[in-house]
């Protein structure tokens, strides 16, 4: 078989800012490395580009490629568009192919731009995928791929399954320009930006998650068997990464590290016994962790961890209808129980459903507050048109409720929904108030660059316009009054504002001066350094 050149792409979207995670990191997504490992493991030449930690495309290898694989966050979808747009054009004989979480959710919108999607789980498919093409093969019956048929219609092959052994090793060389960042990358980003980024090392020790949360992606993308790595090719995973990179900012992308509970113990035992403490370990998990003493002391002395966990809702009703299988009361003394741990705390949740009013969002800092919380996370409710009609997953936001299809704004920091019980632009006014309120009252915090709020003042806006006459006085919508189909919408007029941005680097600044976690900050920066 010959072997093929092949460019993997990710790109990234920075041309507004509508996401603030690549505004404070260098940090790929995670499914690039697998895509990179399997492919490279097959004997095909394969360069690899992820804009979002540091990469810039060479064209030249671009368009001498045989195949382009791009992989797509719905927030840099249109960047990936062009990008696709653009190959087409200076390298006809390509095939381009598009995977990621966009192309799993929204394969037929995908199909504009090139000739296959591969959806969810993506490494056998692409390499099944590949073999096909290059042997003249049936490309017709791949599991978890889409294509456009001889009649022009979208086909969806159902979906491929999920592999069975987890057994990638990721290695920052994979991704060209992801590299330990110089004194002069930290200048360059000052001058462009006006805050520098740092590396974050990203790695895996599981995939999957039993639970179904009706508004969750994850049982569609990586499957409800929750599969785990091997404790030591993960620790083998941060080893490389920290080292290469010279960081100490450990990232897991797991929808839960200790789903497995006696993997996550020899896990945590031999970060432990490697790092002694001295390392930054991020990772999601459900608020019930804060119930295993046993599990919270190995987390306690495996490093400065912070733990992201999902309390989403604060109505009983949102709680039950979402299957979130958590109480108020759960959510209570979870949160209570966390803060008699040394770890930080950051609570997530979801704002915008039906039984949620204006006071959602207060509601949410005041428990952040309350128990005192390092950081929070929160998305508006969350979901992408034609899902339910194209791949038959039930969508939590019908159609009709969309307010556009531009998806640069599918990041759940922007209201893309008409709410039952307010107007968006008050939710969204409501949102970025109080995320600059929280950094205001919790004086324990490192204040976060946050850009985003240089794009709410002119969303609001568009919000106002987009509202206008479909809400009563009371705030509740007129469902009666929305078209019965979605309308697509796939640019909206929506900039943001020099100003704001360059307000919140002052603040930044002029904040965290003030703030002693900041201190602490950069005197472990320091000591690190030394
Ligand atoms: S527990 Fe978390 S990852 Fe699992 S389905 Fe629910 S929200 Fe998704």
């Amino acid at each position: 078989m010959r072997k093929l050149k092949i460019v993997v792409i990710s790109p990234h979207e920075d041309r507004i800012p509508v996401q603030a995670a690549s505004y404070r990191a260098f940090m790929p997504s995670y499914g690039l490395f697998p895509i990179v490992s399997a492919l490279k493991g097959a004997g095909h030449g394969v360069r690899a580009y992820c804009e979002a930690s540091g990469s810039k495309v060479d064209w030249r290898v671009v368009d001498s490629a045989d195949a382009v694989c791009l992989s797509l966050l719905s927030f840099s979808s249109h960047k990936g568009y062009e990008y696709a747009d653009r190959i087409r054009r200076h390298n006809p004989d390509a095939t381009i192919i598009i995977g990621g979480a966009h192309a799993s959710v929204l394969p037929e919108d995908c199909l504009r731009h090139c000739d296959y999607v591969v959806r969810n789980e993506g490494e056998a498919a692409l390499l099944a995928l590949l073999n096909a093409l290059e042997n003249h093969g049936d490309t017709a019956r791949i599991g978890g791929v889409s294509f456009i048929d001889e009649n022009g219609l979208a086909v969806h092959n159902s979906s491929a399954g999920f592999i069975d052994k987890l057994t990638c090793v990721a290695d920052p060389r994979d991704i060209l320009g992801y590299a330990a960042r110089t004194p002069c990358s930290y200048f360059l980003d000052m001058i462009k930006r006006g805050v520098f980024r740092f590396n974050c090392a990203i790695v895996q020790s599981s995939r999957g998650c039993p639970f179904a949360c009706k508004f969750c992606f994850v049982k569609y993308e990586s499957g409800q068997e929750y599969r785990v790595k091997d404790p030591k090719l993960v620790l083998e995973e941060i080893e490389q990464s920290v080292s290469l990179l010279k960081t100490r900012y450990v990232f897991f992308a797991d929808n839960d590290l200790v789903g497995n509970r006696s993997q996550a113990l020899e896990l945590l035992r031999l970060i432990e016994q490697r790092f002694h403490g001295d390392i930054d370990l991020c990772f999601f998990t459900r608020i019930f962790t804060a119930m295993d003493d046993e599990m919270m002391r190995a987390i306690e002395r495996a490093g400065r961890a912070c733990l992201i966990v999902g309390v989403e809702f604060l109505e009983e009703s949102a709680l039950d209808v979402f299957n979130k299988k958590q109480t108020l009361r759960d959510i209570d003394e979870c949160l209570d129980r966390f803060g008699r741990y040394n770890i930080k705390l950051q609570p997530l949740f979801v704002f915008g459903t039906d039984t949620d009013d204006i006071n959602c969002v207060e509601k949410a800092l005041a428990l952040v507050l309350k128990h005192k919380c390092y950081n929070w996370g929160f998305s508006s409710l969350f979901d992408f048109p034609s899902r339910e009609k194209v791949l038959g997953q039930p969508q939590v936001i019908s159609d009709h409720r969309f307010i556009h299809s531009d998806w640069r704004f599918y990041t759940g920091n922007f209201v893309i929904h008409y709410p039952a019980r307010m107007r968006p632009s008050e939710l969204q006014r409501e949102m970025a108030s109080a995320q600059r309120r929280f950094y205001r009252l919790n004086k324990e915090a490192f204040h976060h660059y946050y850009p985003l709020h240089a794009t709410y003042v002119p969303y609001i806006e568009f919000l106002e316009k987009a509202e206008e006459g479909l809400y009563n006085n009371d705030g509740t919508l007129r469902e009666d009054l929305l078209p019965s189909k979605h309308m697509e919408t796939p640019r909206i007029d929506v900039s943001f504002s020099r100003t704001v941005l360059w307000k919140e680097i002052a603040s930044y600044y002029f904040v965290n001066m003030t703030r002693i976690q900041s201190w602490k900050y950069l005197l472990s920066l320091r000591n690190k350094a030394t």
